[in-house]
């Protein structure tokens, strides 16, 4: 198992130094290389099967906007309710393409039957999709649409039920079949339960050698690495239940691969049941950990199967290493590395014939041939719906060969997402499934040796930076994997230590006269600080990025115990920290380093400069009590400013800890200087002094608003207020969006830190159509959330900041429960500052107008036509911090976007997180002031602008006309 770790994240060029020793000499590649030209020949030959996967990816490549289109109406019609947004769902997707006639003849095809009669009614050349769509509004077009998605779903899903299924199976012999249950992974008890059923209904409806596939994510809601104890004592039962039915009926099951984070879980799941059980398991070559993971399993010496496939979600591993900041990525980048990978695998699991019966899934000619020539006892798989070609030819020459069908079985609704997502792995550009449908790609280059395409010496893709390298002109925040169960032990085992060696007592307030010295001495040296070049500055501050990411255990240690929040939430924080830090110092360098040269007339120079105004004070709220305080920190004194930095009064620890941190890379500590206390006191000292040159204040509007008249009442120079206050975020969705999406980020984004983030989602309109699925999965979801203690590292949700906080929240609760109806709720520890993440169901002018700062959410449904309404409801409360939408037709994305007046909007994802740089974060109106953290015109805000004009004629002449002139004199 140490080995399948530390293989994880290895570098990409030493995890593929050790495929290499695993390849086939160069005579036995030669014959390889003939083998699966002849094969490739073979199915480039074949017409391809009306509609199949390859005909499919001919008419329409996923690089086209059309073929792209397709993919978005198969992945949602058939779950839309009701006929508008189907409608709108297609003209939105189709009508705008450029379907040639070719891809309307294949449409003519699958159309067949339902479009025929609407042909014969006059319109005999169908010569673009374009004309049928215009005659959309007729119910006819609709449902030949419809029934085209369900012709093209028929294609890759084998049947309906599982009894269907089985019939099918036995037409189709010699091939064996494992049967998919499909569906997407369990959000509810109630959906693993029915997952469960369906399983256990398939096993015994199957006989040898058929088998059926089990993901163990549809088995539990929350099948995760936070929750193993739960894994272990909830699902396990459940797969050990289904192993034993399986081998009292002689069928098998194999467990299917997922995502690369609950590989761990998996294997130790396996290793409990393999011993008792025949059981089976897919591996996923495209990981750097699969060879490990293949010896650890000839290792076990016992009977299994080995599904070993390339693996289906690496786009999706590749994006959340980068959004997580991870070292490495799991999986490799090259697809060849993965066909490297594969053949790898494959020696492995044949070395040891007497334990493991390998599975080979693929449609690719050339591992097709390299596996026949490793020889061996084994079988292929195919997907149902790929590859017919391939195996068709395959079982002509050797009919001794066993393949297998992957076969889905379920109800076209639940599989259509399914479908896409397979048809958007295998019509990557790369795939050779792909490949083989485009008839310029030469034949000889599909099955051509992948070791001869790979670099030498080995890099990994250059288009895919590591996550640190994401941006070009900075440094990406490292993350911590807490999907690695020895993170979290290290994580608690600290906060643990940490919290028993606390020291007592409070953090002490800082007195007036302590105040008064602070922003003396901060005022001195003013000078100083805002005459270092900006470059040095910002190297400094690119330290303390560093320092802080150096000491992130001991940081997310405080924020866990000061703040209250997950381990989760914790490390997000010092990411951002880090992030602002880099991002504020690349603005320095850009805008506060060389003057800005203005065009104008001969002989005068023109620069703007840029520098800092004096003492600015940065007074933050308690629920970023890192990320936001070094925020404003960073960019006051990037922009040349001296700070004096005041944390809300929940947190002062973790404020004096930040600064002493950026004492240690170098910066000054008569240049930032923490003050603590109560806000109306030192907060009130702080503002109303006339030393103070700026605010950047973060926190609620009504203190906002206290310290704004402050400020104008004070005597002398007006200064800037930048204020960013809170938010009533609403999530907006149609018909169309996807529920079990919906639900996963509706969870993120009202109930994560327990609701205490000034993007929190607050609100949640849902079409009157959707929302019943979407409430029934949002109810369940809410069962399922842990409120805790946030040092256990399974805890979901932490406490609320103090008492005051929490028993506001729960007088709201209290009135909610007598007025709105109950959706669902978490339960929460009896002790403790604990709210329970609760939803209500409420009507438009009952929903609340000011900030609930907690795990409350405020649902209401919305018909169609009501769409203004809510979007007048939104502009009238005169917040505007974040909105999330979620929809797969563009044009209601559009009118939304339109009709908001809101800084952050966030479409088909949760709307908390912004990422500095990426997401430049906050709201307008009653949300905040702008210019918005973490982006480009931040800074400018803490500057004053000085432009110096230089009459260069005084001191003897235009000399560039001069210069100018004579140059042309002697040229004539
Ligand atoms: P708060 O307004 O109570 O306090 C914020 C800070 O202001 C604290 O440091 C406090 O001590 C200080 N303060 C209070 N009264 C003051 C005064 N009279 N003069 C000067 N300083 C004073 O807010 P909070 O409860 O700490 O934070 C939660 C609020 O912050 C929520 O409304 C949330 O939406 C908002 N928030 C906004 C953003 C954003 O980026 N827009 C981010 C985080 C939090």
């Amino acid at each position: 198992m140490d080995s399948i770790r530390r293989a994880h994240r290895i570098a990409e060029a030493e995890a593929v130094a050790r495929l290499r020793g695993l390849q086939p000499d160069p005579d036995t590649s030669e014959r390889i290389s003939l083998t699966a030209l002849r094969l490739a020949r073979r199915v480039r030959a074949a017409p391809p099967g009306v509609l199949s996967a390859e005909s499919f990816l001919r008419s329409y490549g996923l690089t086209t906007p059309e073929g792209v289109a397709l993919m978005c109406v198969a992945e949602a019609l058939l779950r839309i309710p009701d006929p508008e947004t189907q409608d709108a769902l297609i003209r939105d997707k189709l009508a705008s393409g450029n379907w040639s006639p070719a891809s309307a003849a294949d449409w003519a095809l699958m159309l067949t039957g339902t479009l025929a009669r609407w042909h014969s009614a006059g319109n005999e050349n169908l010569s673009t999709v374009k004309k049928l769509i215009a005659r959309l509004g007729e119910p006819v077009v609709r449902a030949a649409v419809r029934q085209a998605m369900r012709i093209l779903a028929g294609q890759f899903v084998v049947a309906e039920t599982i009894e269907e299924a089985v019939a099918r199976a036995t037409e189709r012999r010699p091939y064996r079949f494992s049967f998919d249950m499909l569906g997407e992974a369990a959000r509810t008890a109630e959906d693993a339960l029915s997952y469960f059923n369906s399983y256990s209904r398939a096993i015994r409806a199957v006989s040898p050698p058929d088998a059926v596939s089990i993901k163990l994510s549809a088995l539990h809601p929350r099948f995760e690495e936070t929750k193993r104890a739960r894994v272990f004592s909830e699902l396990l039962p459940r797969v050990r239940s289904l192993a034993k039915l399986a081998s009292e009926r002689g069928a098998r099951i194999t467990l299917d691969a997922e995502e690369s984070e609950r590989l761990e879980l998996t294997l130790d799941i396996f290793d409990a049941l393999s011993s008792e059980f025949p059981i089976g398991l897919a591996v996923q070559a495209y990981q750097k950990r699969a060879l490990p993971v293949c010896g650890w399993l000839a290792g076990l010496r016992r009977r299994i199967t080995v599904r070993l496939v390339k693996g289906a979600y690496w786009d999706g591993e590749i994006k959340r290493a980068q959004q997580l900041g991870m070292p490495d990525y799991p999986v490799f980048t090259r697809k060849s590395a993965t066909d490297l990978s594969y053949v790898a695998c494959a020696r492995t699991l044949l070395s040891a014939p007497e334990y493991i019966h390998p599975a080979f899934a693929t449609h690719n000619c050339r591992t097709v041939a390299t596996i026949l020539a490793l020889g061996g006892q084994f079988e292929f798989q195919k997907l149902f719906g790929m590859g017919d070609a391939l195996y068709d030819a395959l079982l002509a020459e050797r009919p001794d060969v066993s393949v297998r069908i992957y076969a889905p079985v379920g109800g076209f609704t639940d599989l259509l997402p399914y479908l896409v997502r397979r048809l958007l792995e295998n019509g990557a550009n790369t795939s050779f499934v792909h490949q083989i449908a485009d008839p310029d790609v030469p034949v000889e280059a599909l099955v051509a040796d992948p070791v001869a395409s790979l670099p030498e010496p080995y890099e990994p893709d250059p288009r895919i930076p590591l996550p640190r390298h994401l941006y070009p002109d900075r440094l990406n925040s490292l993350g911590l994997d807490l999907a690695h169960q020895k993170n979290l032990d290290d994580l608690k085992q600290r906060t643990v230590a940490d919290r028993a060696a606390e020291p007592a007592g409070a953090v002490e307030d800082t007195s007036p006269q302590e105040l008064d010295f602070s922003i003396a001495r901060a005022a001195d040296a003013f000078e100083t600080w805002s005459h270092a070049p900006a470059h040095e500055r910002a190297a400094l501050l690119e330290r303390a990025a560093d320092g802080l990411e150096a000491r992130r255990v001991e940081l997310v240690s405080l924020i866990v115990r000061e703040g209250g929040r997950t381990y989760n939430d914790a490390i997000a924080e010092v990411r951002e920290a880090a992030d602002f830090c880099r991002y504020y110092a690349l603005q320095a360098r850009k805008n506060f380093g060389t003057p800005l040269t203005l065009a104008g007339p001969a002989g005068e120079r023109n620069e703007l400069r840029l520098h800092g105004r004096g003492v600015f004070a940065c007074i933050s709220p308690w629920n970023f009590p890192l990320a936001i305080f070094t925020g404003q920190v960073a960019a006051a004194l990037a922009a040349g400013n001296t700070v004096i930095a005041k944390p809300a009064e929940q947190t002062p620890r973790i404020g004096f800890r930040a600064l002493e941190i950026l004492y240690a890379a170098g910066i000054p500590s008569d240049a930032a200087c923490c003050v603590v206390g109560p806000g109306e006191t030192i907060g009130a000292a702080l503002v109303a002094d006339s030393r103070i040159s700026g605010v950047a204040f973060t926190g609620s509007v009504e203190t906002a608003k206290r310290i704004n008249q402050a400020l104008a009442k004070r005597a002398g120079a007006i200064v800037p207020l930048i204020a960013e206050t809170g938010g009533v975020n609403a999530m907006i969705i149609d018909a169309s969006a996807l529920p079990e999406q919906v639900v996963d980020d509706v969870v993120i984004s009202a109930f994560q830190s327990a609701g205490q983030r000034c993007s929190a989602q607050r609100v949640l309109f849902v079409d009157e159509g959707a929302a019943p699925r979407v409430l029934r999965l949002l109810s369940g979801a809410l069962a399922e959330l842990k409120v805790g203690d946030p040092v256990e590292p399974d805890t979901d949700i932490g406490p609320i900041i103090d008492a005051p906080s929490r028993n506001a929240l729960l007088f709201h609760v209290q009135e909610l429960r007598t007025k709105a109806k109950l959706i669902g709720e978490a339960k929460a520890p009896a002790t403790g500052h604990y709210i329970a993440p609760i939803a209500f169901q409420l009507s438009l002018d009952e929903l609340p107008k000011v900030e609930v700062f907690g795990p409350i959410l405020h649902v209401c449904t919305y018909r169609r036509e009501e769409l203004d309404q809510v979007l007048q409801w939104l502009r009238d409360i005169g917040y505007g911090l974040t909105l999330g939408i979620h929809s797969r037709i563009q044009s209601f994305v559009d009118d939304v976007v339109r009709g908001a007046r809101v800084g952050n909007i966030y479409v088909n994802r949760s709307m908390i997180g912004a990422v500095v740089g990426v997401q430049p974060f906050g709201g307008e109106g009653l949300s905040g002031t702008g210019p918005k953290a973490g982006g480009p015109h931040y800074m400018l805000r803490f500057a004053t602008e000085r432009t110096v004009t230089v009459n260069t004629a005084a001191v003897g002449g235009v000399t560039e006309l001069l210069a100018g002139n004579e140059g042309a004199q002697r040229a004539s």
